[in-house]
């Protein structure tokens, strides 16, 4: 062990002779940490009773007055039995080598004392202590480090997605800070001991993953993780009624078979987004009616269904009568409203199943789901004198519009026909007056 070590050790050395004990403390000074020095066994217990914290190893004589050193070393050792003893002595008594075998003497440095030997005798004594200092250093500077490692894992986690931990039984038994939080739950340890089924926590969005469905299957894992990535989709209700979209991901728990990881990113707004997407891109700005792109969409299968179900289909097409007169007189903007007033309009007058579409600047079109020729030439009427009676601007616009009317025939018409002859009544209308309705089959 290198001599280094000393400068960190302190003695208590314990000697009557005074030329011995102040010439070789003197040396020992210049060695170690701290030598405490006392004149006989009952001053040195005294010593070390005051000093027990500090001191690290006794240095003693055998025969001193008041006390022996080995009967000093006996009672010290009632008060701390690992601290080393190294004993100098110039005895080679057996009854003495005996008791102090009994009493637990490391070492012995002989007399005369050699200083060599002595520091010798010293570090060999100190030794398994140092060791074990150091090993218990160690592991706390690693259980620090582990501690502090295991902080720094916890905040990454706190920081990402809701995690939730899940035994095999679909039990909860630990989610990170993120999911806390947004469940509103400020008591950790009873959420978790009260061993919440993590399929309880799933309100239906697509009926994918639903406890129902969960007991379908053997594995639920597997099945969850088979599902294609945009059906793992739930619904989670916080205790405030707040309501959110989450993409679920599940893996498993590294080494633990029995152990699943689910996380959980927020896709709320994102959805919100999307379904603002596509509200935009199927919708008038203007009107909020649907847009021609969206209408394509319907009337197909509208009319593969109607075909198919020999279902009555109709159609209405009408055209503001001289609108261009309206925008030149009162301005567009005026216009605009009139616009919207109508579809407000046209909205309030149909039936929910019925499909309505701004068809063009300020032509609507009108697709009737099982409806006759006569039932949709009545909703057109009722159209008509609504806008005649009803669209009432600030400026007493007088609007009125004319309509064409028809309904399919399922012998001869394809998307383009059907459109067409009713395009060609509208036109009629127009021809014969306007603020018309001329329906036929
Ligand atoms: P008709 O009775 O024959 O239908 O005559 P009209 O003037 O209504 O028909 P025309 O097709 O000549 O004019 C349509 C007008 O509608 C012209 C156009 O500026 C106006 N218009 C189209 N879209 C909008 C819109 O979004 N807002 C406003 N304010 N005007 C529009
Ligand atoms: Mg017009
Ligand atoms: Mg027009």
């Amino acid at each position: 062990m290198n001599k280094e070590v000393l400068k960190d050790i302190s003695v208590l050395y314990v000697e009557d002779e005074n030329d011995v004990r102040e010439f070789t403390s003197k040396l020992l000074s210049s060695l170690l940490k701290k030598v405490y020095t006392a004149q006989n066994g009952l001053e040195g217990l005294e010593i070390f009773e005051e000093n027990k914290e500090n001191i690290d190893l006794i240095i003693s004589d055998i025969n001193m007055p008041k006390m022996n050193g080995l009967e000093m070393c006996e009672n010290i050792r009632k008060i701390n039995n690992e601290i080393p003893l190294v004993i100098t002595s110039a005895h080679n008594d057996i009854s003495f080598l005996k008791k102090a075998i009994d009493v637990g003497v490391n070492t012995y440095a002989m007399k005369p004392i050699d200083l060599y030997q002595l520091i010798e005798s010293i570090i060999k004594a100190m030794e398994p202590i140092l060791l074990k200092k150091r090993l218990v250093e160690l592991n706390l500077s690693l259980e620090s480090k582990i501690e502090q490692e295991i902080s720094k894992i916890k905040s990454i986690l706190d920081a990402q997605d809701n995690i939730i931990i899940v035994t095999n039984k679909e039990e909860i038994t630990n989610v990170n800070k993120k999911f806390l939080n947004f469940f509103n739950i400020t008591d950790f340890d009873n959420f978790i001991s009260n061993k919440k089924n993590i399929f309880d926590f799933f309100e239906e969005e697509f009926g994918f993953i639903t406890k129902e469905q969960i007991k379908k299957h053997d594995c639920w894992v597997k099945y969850i993780k088979d599902l294609h990535e945009i059906d793992r989709i739930v619904k989670i209700k916080n205790s405030l009624g707040e309501e959110k979209i989450f993409a679920i991901n599940v893996d498993y728990y590294e080494n633990k078979d029995n152990y699943y990881v689910f996380s959980l990113t927020d896709i709320t707004k994102l959805k919100e987004k999307s379904n603002l997407l596509e509200y935009q891109a199927s919708h008038d700005k203007l009107t909020g009616l649907f847009n021609r792109n969206k209408f394509d969409e319907i009337y197909t299968k509208e009319l593969k269904r109607a075909k198919r179900y020999k279902n009555n289909l109709s159609m209405i097409l009408f055209d503001i009568d001289d609108f261009k007169y309206v925008n030149d007189t009162f301005g567009h903007q005026i216009g605009d409203e009139v616009l919207k007033e109508i579809s407000k309009l046209l909205s309030n007058t149909i039936r929910e199943t019925d499909i309505s579409v701004r068809w063009g600047g300020e032509e609507f079109l009108i697709l009737l789901p099982q409806t006759d020729l006569f039932g949709a030439q009545a909703v057109a009427e009722k159209l008509r004198l609504n806008i005649k009676n009803e669209v009432i601007t600030q400026k007493q616009l007088n609007i009125t519009a004319s309509f064409g009317v028809t309904q399919m025939n399922d012998e001869i018409d394809d998307e383009n026909l059907f459109v067409s002859r009713c395009d060609k009544l509208l036109y009629k209308a127009k021809n014969s007056g306007k603020n018309i309705v001329i329906a036929e089959k």
